[in-house]
């Protein structure tokens, strides 16, 4: 605890998620500072609970190690509170020394095609949140009801969204798959899933564990063209990056495989850019340009143009922030803009909003280390109310926020309503979020 006299430090971090509790951990460290988490939703951990694809269960087993930081007895959750809505910026820059961002990048980067805007067409933001539970799409009601489905692009979310799309009800088992999703997906009679890169396996920004993971599905068999894979000597195979040489062997074995009429067939199909989606109103297919990668491993269209017939498009070419009144914003890239973290005296950004949309969870610790370091050395504490003040502020406007011990009792609930091996079943309903707050 922090010497009776001397002056507390109060930060305020906007956004639970991973860089939001890394960033805590490690200001943490300081007896003399006092850290608020707020979240627009009632529940904390952020793409942890709502990114995270259900069946990487292991990957979420990281909350526990931000339930450690948010169990100390200086920081405090504040969920259910929409800075930008409930409270301005300005109104926590009011009562805080230094405010974090940490809001991560919510919103999906849109697909500027022809035919983006038809039906059959949704972004990975919206259908990763639907298949999570997540509030804000849980009510979507997205017809499966088809045989292809096109996802864009080559990076691990593409392969979350193709691997919860071909996996059978055993192999989501051990899942937190929001029922009315697995509902759904299960009952489709999707049979084909084209997961479709504009540039090459070289420059594929997927990782090798969840590559291989697409070569071990039970009903569903990964497909790859051996003509988009690059020929290669052993030395220069050996001269590859680890995970892009890793990448490959899992291509090449998929390059080996058959299509099985009785199962589900994942093709994987590189040089392929998007230049329209097809149909009326709703999804039929999507024209693609051949491409070939320059020495710069940039994407040059070829002119030949080609079609897929599908009929769902979902674009899963990455993130972008949501701009903060009073916080400046780089609008093409998607991010707050910052010096290393430093929006200006008392405002800062952490992961996702500071950095833009890459990288993993873990990244988001040296950064969480780094801000904290830098709001330790440059912020004094000034007099600040700090949680009092917001405490007041909540009062008078007669919101309903939840601590992180209501969060405790919304677990338990979700704990109690699984069977069998399913971690838990998530509430997708703000009402019913805060109502399992009073049990
Ligand atoms: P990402 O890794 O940046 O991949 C985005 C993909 O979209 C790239 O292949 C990119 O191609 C493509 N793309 C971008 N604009 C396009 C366009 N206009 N037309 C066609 N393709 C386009 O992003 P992400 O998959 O959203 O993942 C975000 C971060 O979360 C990544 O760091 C990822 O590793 C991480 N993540 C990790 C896991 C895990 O560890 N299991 C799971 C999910 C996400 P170009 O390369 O040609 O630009």
């Amino acid at each position: 605890m922090a010497d009776k006299n001397q002056a507390l430090l109060h930060v305020c971090i906007i956004g639970s998620g991973p860089a939001g509790y890394y960033a805590a951990e490690n200001l943490a460290v300081e007896d003399h500072v006092r850290v608020d988490i707020i979240d627009k939703l009632p529940t904390p951990y952020g793409l942890i609970r709502g990114g995270v694809a259900p069946d990487h269960q292991s990957i979420k087993g990281v909350f526990r190690r931000y339930e450690k930081t948010a169990l100390g007895n200086t920081i405090h959750f504040i969920g259910n509170l929409d800075v930008g809505k409930d409270v301005t910026l300005a109104e926590l820059r009011g009562l805080y020394d230094a405010v974090v961002v940490a809001v991560g990048a919510p919103k999906d980067r849109k697909l500027w095609i022809p035919g983006n805007d038809k039906s059959g067409v949704i972004g990975s933001a919206a259908f990763v949140g639907w298949y999570n539970s997540h509030p804000d799409f849980a009510d979507l009601k997205l017809d499966l009801d088809i045989t292809s489905v096109a996802v864009i692009g080559n990076g691990n979310v593409a392969v979350d969204v193709a691997r919860v799309l071909a996996k059978t009800p055993a192999e989501m088992a051990v899942s937190d798959l929001a029922p009315y999703a697995a509902e759904v997906i299960h009952n489709s009679p999707l049979k084909d899933i084209w997961i479709l890169g504009r540039r090459g396996p070289l420059e594929a920004k997927f990782t090798p564990k969840e590559v291989g993971e697409m070569g071990q599905l039970e009903n569903c068999v990964a497909l790859t063209s051996g003509a988009d894979l690059p020929e290669l000597t052993e030395d220069q195979m050996a001269g590859l990056n680890l995970a892009v040489r890793k990448n490959l062997i899992h291509l090449q074995s998929f390059a080996m495989n058959k299509p099985d009429q009785s199962k589900k067939a994942l093709h994987i199909k590189f040089y392929a850019m998007p230049v329209e989606i097809l149909g009326d109103d709703r999804v039929t297919g999507i024209r693609l340009e051949k491409t070939r990668v320059d020495e710069n491993a940039k994407c040059i269209g070829t002119g030949e143009t080609f079609e897929i017939e599908c009929q769902m498009v979902i674009p899963c070419i990455g993130y972008q922030s949501i701009p903060l009144d009073g916080a400046p914003f780089d609008d093409r890239g998607g991010k707050f803009v910052n010096d290393e973290g430093k929006i200006e005296n008392g405002l800062y950004a952490t992961g996702w909003a500071r950095r833009g949309p890459t990288g993993t969870i873990g990244t988001n610790r040296p950064d969480g280390h780094e801000i904290a370091a830098k709001i330790l050395k440059g912020e004094k504490p000034s007099g600040k109310e700090g949680r009092a003040g917001l405490d007041a502020l909540i009062k008078d406007r007669g919101l309903e926020v939840v601590t992180f011990q209501d969060w405790k009792k919304i677990e338990a609930a979700e704990e109690q309503a699984a069977s069998g091996d399913i971690p838990r079943v998530k509430f997708h309903d703000i009402k019913d979020l805060i109502k399992a707050t009073k049990t």
